[in-house]
């Protein structure tokens, strides 16, 4: 059976799979998204891809059949068969890189400030989309960042290695916390996409899980970017779970599209180093099907379209159920 839309989001309802130990990835574990710091598998059948990370238990299992084949089983049931895709660099055909490995920031759900991990060079980065090349498969390279001392001074640092990039000739997509003109600087600097991640479009509850971090500013920042690099050109993160309010949230989607602002659904994951500080509860499949054809619908009534993306998650469609692409 292969993989449908209503497949793929019990697969991220789930979020995790266990994996005979032949199967195990090895090498280095990747710092960008939401399972940072974990193991992940990158699944691939009818002509969409989901990623999951890899448990000791879980409700899913991978088993292995004749050649690259391979299923995902559910209490022994057959769910979907397709192969395990290698990941580049962070995802499959992507070089995703995590520049500065820790952020001054503190939200609740976010395990990169406790993960304090090291902040690259160009020189670091640039040998890293090298090897990429030297594959044969880079497609694209995305570049993230937590804010090691300034959102100013992450800006300035991802455009100085932005700008090395564009030797590759591969569209460029950055993921950063806003600054005062940073549309500008990257796309001065070569970046084809951008994304600033509201994170959580219920108000009251931004308050609580991102302290330190004004919701508005975000927004105004999106809105901007929007004028700077068109339409389908700029996204940004909700995360579903965290307890928000559906109205908020249904209100937040139409805000976004409104702008001309992709929304990335994604399904909040409880990482480790975060349990107990928020809620963080996986959303059903039934809900993540619903909100995803709701978004796909505001979607089509501000012409936007999910399907261009030319960088990043809405390309690598690894975490989330993405419209015009999945359903
Ligand atoms: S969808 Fe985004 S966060 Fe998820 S694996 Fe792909 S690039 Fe990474």
């Amino acid at each position: 059976m292969l993989m449908d839309p209503e497949i793929k989001a019990r697969l991220i309802s789930s979020g995790t799979v266990e994996l005979p130990e032949l199967l195990r990835p090895s090498g280095p574990v990747s710092a960008a998204g939401p399972g940072a710091g974990e193991m992940n598998v990158f699944f691939r059948s009818g002509g969409t891809r989901v990623r999951l990370g890899v448990a000791d238990t879980s409700t899913l299992k991978l088993a292995e059949l004749d050649g690259d084949e391979v299923a995902i089983l559910e209490d022994g049931v057959e769910v979907a068969r397709g192969y395990l895709e290698r990941p580049l660099i962070h995802c499959p055909r992507q070089a995703y890189i995590t520049v500065s490995e820790r952020c001054i920031y503190d939200c609740k759900f976010c395990a990169v400030p406790k993960l304090a991990g090291t902040v690259k060079s160009k020189e670091r980065v640039l040998g890293m989309v090298a090897e990429a090349v030297d594959t044969g498969e880079l497609e694209a390279i995305s570049l993230t960042s937590g804010v090691e001392r300034s959102p100013e001074e992450e800006v300035f640092r991802v455009a100085e290695i932005a700008k090395d990039l564009r030797r590759f000739e591969v569209p460029i997509g950055v993921s950063v916390t806003p600054a005062k003109r940073s549309s500008e600087i990257l796309k001065a600097a070569g970046a084809d996409e951008i994304k600033y991640n509201v994170e959580c479009l219920d108000p009251d509850l931004f308050r609580k899980v991102c302290p330190e971090v004004s919701l508005e500013k975000i927004k105004t920042a999106l809105e901007k970017a929007v004028d700077v690099f068109g339409d389908n050109r700029v996204f940004s993160n909700v995360i579903i779970g965290l307890g928000e309010s559906e109205t908020a949230l249904q209100e937040g989607i139409v805000e976004l599209a409104e702008m001309g602002v992709l929304p990335v659904l994604r399904a909040v994951y409880p990482h480790p180093l975060r349990v107990g500080e928020v809620e963080m509860v996986r959303p059903s499949p039934e809900r993540l099907t619903d909100l995803v054809r709701r978004l796909k619908r505001v979607l089509d009534d501000h012409g936007l379209r999910g399907d261009v993306a030319e960088t990043g998650c809405y390309r690598c469609t690894g975490c989330d159920l993405i419209p015009h692409r999945d359903l």
